[in-house]
């Protein structure tokens, strides 16, 4: 089976940090032995690229196409490439490649690679109608699933989902996902309560509300309207949250989760909000016998088993699906904390 490939493509292209986001003509991309190319029928749009496009990584940027959670096609394999074929689904996640060889990667735990590659940030990303990634990290996906909706799994869901495991938060615990209305948030929500977990919610207003209670949390806290969330928190649980994942782009409400986690706790951060750090109380710390862990996207495996849960119907993906010109909107509407879910790029727009 061959699929007929242009010569030319659609990609939203930012000239330089913070410059202007313009819809371009480019050349669709030559692939190198190891890749495949995939045409992007639909990617999300994450916080991290609006962060990329801030120039929160500096140097790392080495890309002007943004995009990490791009769903599409296989449309041509290079020469080395085995366990795909034309006309697969595949999903482009963040991690583009890695080495293999080092401790991590030989460990399964290749996030930690020295090595990394990642799309939308080391090389081109998934704002564009072709991708050439490599074949070993593209994810598989099954042809049952919905492309618009299966995109935000491989970013925001691996990480939410991650994220929930390493809290090792248990069946019937309470977890407090901080940035529930948001695309890692929305998702967060519905890991947490396919693993049994008990979850309140933290952000703001009532859309975010809605949108967090319809997908299953059991309470929602709006800190625009609380006086005190860390005492609503613990006031709700009983003595404070198993677990929270912050997932909010809030410096200071991931600093606040660290004072409403239970005594044993885990405070998991996901959220980058640039040149962030936590100040914590030592003896508060070490008296409640606090665990405070950074929790980076996911490995290939963390990223099968969001898919599989995904695919089983158990996570329902609340996007907004937008032309590829409408990058720059949604990102000004991401700045005003105003998305609620996903937006999501139809790239054929
Ligand atoms: P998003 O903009 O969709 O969601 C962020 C949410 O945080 C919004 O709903 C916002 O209202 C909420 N928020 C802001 N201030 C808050 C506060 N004080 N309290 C509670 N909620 C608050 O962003 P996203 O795409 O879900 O990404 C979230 C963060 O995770 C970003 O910083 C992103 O860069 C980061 N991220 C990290 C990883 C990782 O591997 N660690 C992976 C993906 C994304
Ligand atoms: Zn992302």
């Amino acid at each position: 089976m061959s699929i007929e490939i242009p010569k030319t493509q659609k990609a939203i292209v930012f000239e330089g940090f913070n410059g202007p986001i313009n819809l371009q003509e480019i050349p669709v991309p030559e692939i190198q032995p190891n890749e495949i190319l995939v045409n992007i029928k639909y990617s999300g749009i994450c916080h991290s690229d609006l962060s990329t496009y801030h120039a929160a990584w500096g140097s790392l940027t080495k890309t002007k196409i943004l995009g990490h959670e791009g769903a599409g096609v296989v449309v041509k394999l290079g020469s080395n490439v085995t366990g795909w074929k034309i006309g697969d689904y595949a999903g482009v996640k963040l991690i583009d490649s890695t080495c293999s060889q080092c401790e991590h990667c030989q460990q399964a735990n290749e996030v930690l690679c020295p090595k990394i590659s990642l799309n939308g940030i080391s090389t081109d990303g998934t704002f564009q109608q072709y991708v050439a990634t490599d074949a070993f990290n593209a994810a598989h996906l099954p042809s049952s699933v919905d492309l618009s909706k299966v995109g935000p799994i491989l970013c925001a869901g691996v990480t939410a989902y991650k994220g929930l495991k390493t809290s090792n938060a248990k069946p019937n615990e309470w977890v407090a996902i901080v940035g529930a209305g948001g695309g890692l948030g929305s998702l967060a929500i519905q890991y947490a309560k396919s693993m049994g977990l008990r979850v309140i919610g933290i952000d703001g207003g009532e859309d975010k509300a809605k949108s967090a209670k319809n997908l299953g949390a059991d309470e929602f806290i709006d800190f625009t309207k609380s006086e005190d969330v860390a005492k609503d928190v613990i006031e709700i649980t009983n003595g404070g949250a198993h677990a929270c994942i912050n997932v909010s782009t809030s410096e200071k409400a991931i600093q606040q989760s660290v004072s409403y986690v239970r005594p044993n706790g885990t405070v998991v951060l996901i959220g980058l909000p640039p040149n962030a750090s936590i100040n914590v109380n030592i003896l508060m710390a070490v008296l409640k016998q606090v665990t405070i862990k950074g929790s980076y996207v996911g490995t290939r495996w963390d990223t099968t088993e969001a898919i599989d849960i995904f695919a089983r119907g158990l996570i329902n993906c609340p996007i907004t699906v937008v032309g590829l010109s409408e990058v720059p909107n949604v990102f000004k509407l991401m700045e005003e904390n105003k998305i609620v879910g996903r937006y999501v790029v139809d790239t054929s727009k």
